[in-house]
């Protein structure tokens, strides 16, 4: 049989639920898409009446949810449930039967069910409290799967990036115990071996700091008035050998008193500004820091450099933990930077992203909202 498409709006969410039946019982499904409807569920629906038929309609489209009648010609909905569980893991699936059986409950759960219900319990509130619950679990799901893609890759740079210079500490002290041992020790080389010791550290040391710091991006945060016009001095402090070295122009415009926390904006300033001077090929760099309103109480700042630019495939990429558009050597980084930007801000109640243009540099934006 062909797929069947219907929708029911509702008022309820503004997104549209888009739900799997499997059930080869005409008037059970009718029923089911009744009581929905009259939940206020904004949902549209996918008749099917057979695992084939359920498989065929997931290769067309994706489903947020999925109701399986126990009894389906050919393969039972057990059968189903557990190739669901297999292929979409993601998608939760509630098991809908004639038989109130506790074994049947019971296998219908170990088969990857969310839940299930007998077809007289398929009424508004039961539905109601199935879906809801359902969505919560499978959106936990997804959220522990991301979390653990996140620590797999934060394990990976760890590895990877604290053993670059773990390596040269370790190569820097041979040199220097065999340099001891000879009969006449060359002090300058000894002390560039040191040197180079000191700058491996200095580097385990900041790559610490900076998952460190990501980590610690997740905390709640207490929003107070903060002048941004300090937050400015403040990174412009940290960032002063920096700007030092790289002979930069960092110009500030007026800014505003937002509702933040200081030290979370002020991370977020050094790293952007940070960056405009790291991805930078200009003799002199320029950055300009600016604030404009952006609607009604909210202010909207730009980070303009005359940098390297990003291009247009990367500009969204780049706010993803651990994504680096150059391996480390020309620059130095963990691609922590503004996945802690992106935290902050949206902590903040903002937002934040970029334009650029090879030619002329890149600017990050982000919104703020005024200090009440
Ligand atoms: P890191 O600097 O540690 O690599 P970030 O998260 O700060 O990590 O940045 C991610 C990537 O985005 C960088 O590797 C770089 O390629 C790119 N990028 C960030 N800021 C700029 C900028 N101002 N100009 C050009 N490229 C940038």
């Amino acid at each position: 049989m062909e797929a069947l498409t219907q929708t029911a709006d509702s008022t309820m969410t503004d997104e549209v639920l888009r739900i799997l039946i499997v059930d080869d019982d005409h008037a059970d499904r009718r029923h089911v898409m009744h009581v929905m409807k009259e939940a206020g569920l904004p949902c549209s629906f996918v008749e099917t009446v057979s695992l084939e038929d359920a498989v065929e309609a997931c290769k067309q489209q994706t489903f947020e949810f999925a109701i399986v009648d126990y009894h389906l010609p050919g393969a039972d909905g057990l059968n189903c449930i557990s190739y669901f569980q297999a292929r979409i893991p993601d998608m939760p699936v509630v098991m809908i039967t004639g038989r109130g059986d506790e074994i049947v409950a019971a296998q219908a759960i170990k088969a990857g069910a969310m839940d299930y219900i007998p077809k007289k319990n398929v009424q508004e509130a039961s539905i109601r409290r199935i879906v809801k619950t359902a969505l919560e679990r499978a959106e936990l799901r997804r959220r522990i799967a991301q979390q653990q893609e996140e620590l797999e890759k934060f394990a990976a740079v760890l590895v990877h990036d604290l053993r670059a210079p773990i390596t040269a500490v370790q190569a820097f002290a041979r040199y220097i115990e065999s340099g001891l041992r000879a009969t006449s020790p060359d002090r300058d080389t000894i002390s560039d071996h040191c040197r180079g010791i000191v700058k491996a550290v200095r580097r385990m040391d900041a790559l610490i700091n900076t998952l460190y710091k990501y980590t610690k991006a997740d905390a709640e945060i207490t929003l107070h008035p903060v002048d941004m016009n300090q937050v400015m001095v403040d990174a412009m402090t940290d960032l002063q050998n920096t700007i030092k070295e790289r002979r930069a122009r960092i110009k500030c415009g007026n800014l505003p008193v937002v509702a933040g926390d200081a030290s979370e904006l002020t991370e977020l300033l050094e790293n952007l500004i940070g960056n405009s001077l790291k991805y930078c090929e200009a003799e002199t760099p320029i950055v300009d820091v600016t604030a404009a309103p952006d609607g009604k109480d909210t202010w909207r700042f730009a980070v303009k450099d005359n940098g390297i630019g990003i291009s247009e495939q990367y500009r969204q990429k780049i706010f993803a933990p651990f994504e680096r558009l150059h391996g480390t050597g020309k620059y130095d980084g963990a691609g922590l930077g503004l996945a802690i930007c992106k935290k902050i801000v949206e902590r903040h109640g903002g937002t934040i992203w970029c334009e650029s243009s090879a030619s002329q540099g890149t600017i990050f934006f982000f919104t703020l909202k005024e200090a009440v």
